[in-house]
């Protein structure tokens, strides 16, 4: 969904390049600012889709990054701009954060989420809450109003609670098709990659040139009681580091820890010099070595965009002063 004529330069960057689907583009200005967002990489197919749905998707990111952008237009932080984006996507129950996320095999909700400051490196998580209406607040809310960077369970639900945070019954974050999809689950014994995509996250330049990153996700469907991904360990999907990258992961957490996915892609970045998408590539590849997919959204010092992924797809977008574009698929922009 080509937004602007003039962002052929986006069609480039959201095209994979070759087969393990990599996709970085040197921008010739450097940006004001910039964002770019993912709603979770996966088995998305156009077969699968309707014209419907694929809209609904399209129209979801375009929201998640009009969020942003409004922060970042008017010279907010980046911070507060991923933050402002995946708010959004947690309150959509088309992706698998907040409301909507997918059931754990008991039938409740477990969330993770994560959010990291460029500037100093600061970072806040909270991993298996159950009644904290935005998970992403409340890893914000650890960052800011703790002395510690992450919260797990009970323990970080009441700390939400006691900082302010709007908390909700477990069952707000029901859906019927996520209900659907874990009965499937159980029946069948088999979690396909798409009972677990639509884990959401953004990184982003603002004026100042600082980065930021933010992660979230219900996790995978029918995962066991206590089970925590990738999403909110710092250095497994979420990194972020003025004067070198901002990166959210998605895909199936369980590698992406055993990688440390974000942290050697910013590593790789900063200790070799390799190109955004060059170490994207290098971190994917050590993930499907292990036998694990996903994809990653990054974001460079200067404010060049990157994608990489090793699945059929990943809801990704990227926006700046010039323009946005958002796609799905792994073989076109759209
Ligand atoms: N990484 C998430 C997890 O494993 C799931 C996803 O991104 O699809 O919890």
């Amino acid at each position: 969904m080509l937004q602007n004529a003039v962002l052929a330069v986006f069609a480039l960057a959201l095209l994979p390049a070759c087969a393990t689907t990599t996709a970085e583009v040197r921008v010739a200005a450097k940006p004001e600012w910039r964002l770019v967002i993912h709603g979770g990489a996966g088995v998305i197919l156009r077969e699968n889709m309707t014209p419907e749905r694929e809209a609904a998707f399209e129209a979801a990111l375009q929201r998640s990054m009009q969020a942003g952008a409004a922060v970042l237009r008017e010279g907010g932080a980046a911070l507060d701009a991923v933050e402002a984006a995946v708010l959004v996507m947690e309150d959509d129950p088309l992706f698998n954060a907040g409301y909507g996320a997918v059931f754990t095999a008991d039938g409740g909700h477990e969330l993770d989420a994560t959010i990291m400051d460029g500037r100093d490196r600061n970072a806040g998580a909270v991993a298996g809450v159950t009644r904290v209406k935005n998970p992403i607040r409340a890893a914000r809310a650890v960052m800011e109003k703790s002395e510690h960077v992450m919260f797990a369970g009970a323990g970080a639900d009441a700390f939400a609670e006691a900082q302010g945070l709007e908390m909700v019954d477990n069952s707000y974050f029901d859906t019927d098709w996520r209900r659907e999809a874990l009965e499937r689950v159980l029946q069948e014994r088999a979690r396909t990659a798409a009972d677990r995509h639509g884990t959401v996250g953004a990184v982003a330049i603002d004026l100042n040139g600082n980065l930021a990153a933010a992660t979230t996700t219900g996790g995978m469907t029918a995962k066991a009681t206590g089970r925590v991904g990738d999403t909110p360990l710092i250095g497994a999907a979420t990194y972020a580091e003025n004067g070198v990258c901002a990166v959210s992961a998605t895909g199936h957490g369980e590698y992406f820890i055993r990688v440390g996915v974000a942290k050697t892609i910013c590593d790789r970045v900063k200790l070799l010099g390799e190109p955004i998408g060059v170490a994207g590539d290098v971190a994917l590849a050590e993930v499907a070595a292990l036998g694990g997919d996903g994809g990653v959204i990054l974001i460079d010092a200067e404010g060049n965009p990157a994608f990489a992924f090793n699945s059929p797809g990943m809801y990704r977008g990227v926006i700046d002063a010039a323009g946005s574009m958002v796609a799905i698929y792994g073989d076109s922009t759209d």
